[in-house]
């Protein structure tokens, strides 16, 4: 079952079977990303490593890099623009021969900005910087369920993926890691028994990556049945909110049909402050919205991802992201636009 497992993922990815390790969550895929490159490259003679992440990863690689700043690592923190995304030419002009990783993510969790991860992949792979380095890392935990994760295409060397993401089970995650002729890439951060390949020691999560695989297979037919369905629903949900709050604003990507925005997040600022008591009311009437990022404990922090894009701290504390799903209706909608007209009345 494993085994199956692991070459329906590596098809998933258009990747070898060899290069899945699977992992307990997208965190601990993240960590072993950051620090088992770092640390390989140290071993390996690189004195001061650099590694390049933008400032809206989410904390599983933000945490880890501030980590790893006070081991000797150089991390650079790469703005964004108002909509959320990397420059290009800086990323370009940040490479030198001790760049040993840049981590970018596929797409944001709390904005649902995308990042243009192809045009990334083809500055990183053609920069010639000191043996393997530097490559890529992308998490694409919120990309997977609905865009194409060719690591080929998009010439990654590595890449995040999470079961509970696709409708998959809690606790699972997925590195891919581009193998090669060069020596191992990156050192194991949890050792043992050598399972994984040497990277990832530990008895494997068999019931676990059944069911992430389960996800896999069913994610994979309805990607785009899915994106069409969600972001319509999106869009009427907003176009609705907007109606009932005029003053209300979108943060990230303003056109919602654009191609740099995920179809199933919407992050909307409330002016006068009305976010808190709205969150507090929503949950009073059933309406399950989230301020900053749903899978952090830190939630009550103002969102440091929509001060990155600009925002002020007012902003980001008076913003909610709303999250639609596979499952979402139309009468959802209507049922959440109708008890949020009654409460602002
Ligand atoms: N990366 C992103 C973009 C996420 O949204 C999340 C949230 O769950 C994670 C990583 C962490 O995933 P996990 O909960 O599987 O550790």
């Amino acid at each position: 079952m494993l085994d199956a497992s692991r070459e329906t993922i590596a098809k998933a990815l258009n990747a070898d079977f060899r290069q899945i390790i699977f992992t307990a969550s997208a965190t601990e895929a993240n960590n072993l990303a950051l620090r088992g490159v770092t640390e390989r490259a140290k071993a390996s003679g690189i004195e001061r490593p650099r590694i390049i992440i933008s400032q809206i990863e989410h904390e599983s690689v933000l945490e880890t890099a501030r980590k790893l700043e006070k081991n000797g690592v150089e991390v650079i923190y790469l703005a964004v623009n108002r909509e959320g995304i990397i420059d290009l030419e800086v990323l370009q002009k940040l490479l030198n021969e001790r760049t040993v990783l840049v981590s970018v993510m596929y797409a944001n969790n709390e904005i649902g900005t995308i990042e243009p991860i192809r045009e990334i992949g083809k500055i990183v792979s053609t920069y010639r910087g000191i043996g393997v380095y530097p490559m890529l890392h992308t998490d694409a935990v919120q990309a997977f369920q609905f865009l194409d994760c060719d690591v080929n295409e998009l010439r990654v060397d590595l890449m995040t993926i999470s079961g509970h993401k696709i409708y998959g089970p809690k606790g699972v995650g997925v590195l891919y890691i581009r193998s090669g002729k060069q020596e191992k890439k990156l050192e194991a951060i949890v050792t043992g028994g050598g399972q994984e390949y040497g990277l990832r020691s530990g008895t494997e999560n068999v019931p676990a990556i059944v069911g992430l695989v389960e996800a896999v297979k069913e994610i994979q037919k309805v990607k785009k049945k899915n994106a069409k369905k969600i972001s319509t629903l999106k869009l009427s949900f907003w176009n609705k909110l907007n109606k009932i709050l005029p003053k209300t604003e979108l943060n990230g990507v303003g056109d919602l049909k654009s191609t740099s925005t995920l179809p199933n997040i919407l992050n909307v600022y409330f002016s006068d402050r009305l976010a808190l008591d709205l969150l507090m009311t929503f949950d009073r009437i059933g309406i399950m919205a989230s301020a900053g990022s749903a899978c952090s404990m830190r939630s009550l922090e103002p969102s440091y991802v929509i001060q990155a894009l600009g925002h002020s701290r007012v902003r980001a504390e008076s913003s909610i992201r709303f999250s639609f799903g596979a499952l979402t209706t139309r009468k959802d909608i209507l049922d959440a636009v109708s008890r949020i007209k009654a409460v602002i009345k």
